[in-house]
């Protein structure tokens, strides 16, 4: 089995060299144990970095066999970085492994993770199950953010982020989806494919700082609804209707104070007509709403379906098609 292991680094200088003598160290094991073959390798993916990672990167894969790297034109960010690098690897490898290159994920769940893939399945998630090393502050955002999702119905795996396994034909299903707004986490569970878990202890940097800002990551959570999730579009026609029956229940509020109050000129009107108003421009919101959510899904022409296997004749063959 050829594995590549696909490594994003943005201004990661202060921890390329550690990460490179790991990985490789890690590599020489698997292939020793032969698990993996002894063409595999780690690619680099260099996502527009200010500092020193290039110029790293091209030393070091002049030292090792076992090392190659792209260089993208200009900051792309996390997920873009690591789909440049999965479609690099895609015709070149079984199987996929992509772990940011700070090492903060454990290196010791990738051998397991080689054995799920191996037990048939074609995805295989690293699933935290620490995150002492990230601050209070990111976990209790990491938390409420992954319960938002599930409320919302999109399919993710929680506590997992984006240290996983894919195999040859995952990928293939994968570069079917050409959306822009990408949201890793979100687009390979729904693909659907057979897959398996691994535990993740998440450990400190081994140097510099961390590259997601805030706005980064709240770009990211917001992709990773908005992309997925058509509910909050859903929740402005549900409050149009909801809001129209409370008109109702006004209405004859209104009619009855009428008949049993003194009333201020003018009062029953336009008590009728805000909310009536109200309600009915919450409900076109709504129902606009509806139309754009279904274009949204149009326009990212996802695939309907991936074929597993397909029988012909003698031979089997397995491809992702798309309509
Ligand atoms: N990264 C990237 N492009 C970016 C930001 C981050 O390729 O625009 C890489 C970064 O070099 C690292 C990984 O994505 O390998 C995860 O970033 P980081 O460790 O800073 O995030 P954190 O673990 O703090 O969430
Ligand atoms: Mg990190």
């Amino acid at each position: 089995m050829r594995l590549a292991i696909v490594s994003p680094c943005y201004n990661e200088q202060e921890v390329l060299r550690e990460s490179a003598e790991r990985l490789t160290e890690l590599l020489r094991t698997l292939i020793q144990k032969q698990k993996i073959s002894s063409d595999s390798y780690i690619l680099y993916v260099n996502d527009g970095s200010k500092d020193d990672t290039w110029k790293m990167i091209k030393s070091l894969c002049s030292t090792s066999h076992h090392i190659k790297g792209i260089s993208l034109v200009d900051n792309v960010g996390h997920q873009c970085a690591i789909m440049a690098g999965m479609m690099t690897v895609k015709k070149e490898c079984d199987a996929v492994i992509t772990i940011d290159c700070d090492l903060q994920d454990d290196l010791n769940a990738i051998e397991e993770m080689i054995d799920r893939y191996k037990d048939g399945n074609d995805v295989v998630y690293g699933v935290k199950i620490s995150r002492k090393a990230d601050s209070l502050a990111k976990r209790s955002m990491a938390v409420c953010f992954y319960k938002l999702q599930s409320h919302l119905g999109v399919k993710a795996v929680y506590n997992h982020a984006d240290f996983r396994l894919l195999s040859n034909r995952a990928l293939s299903y994968l570069s079917l989806y050409q959306e822009r707004n990408l949201y890793l986490r979100g687009i390979i569970p729904f693909m659907g494919c057979k897959s398996a878990t691994v535990n993740d202890v998440l450990s400190k940097r081994v140097g510099g700082h961390s590259k997601y800002t805030l706005k980064k990551m709240l770009t990211l959570a917001t992709d990773g609804i908005t992309s997925f999730s058509a509910r909050p579009l859903h929740f402005v026609f549900g409050l149009g209707v909801f809001f129209l029956f409370i008109t109702l229940f006004i209405f004859v509020y209104v009619l009855f104070s009428l008949s049993t109050h003194h009333i201020v000129p003018g009062w029953t009107s336009l008590m009728l007509s805000v909310w009536f108003i109200g309600s009915m421009v919450l409900l076109s919101i709504g129902i606009v709403g509806e139309y754009i959510g279904k274009i949204y899904i149009e326009v990212k022409q996802r695939p309907l379906y991936h074929i597993e296997e397909f029988l012909n004749g003698e031979e089997s063959e397995e491809k992702g098609w798309k309509k």
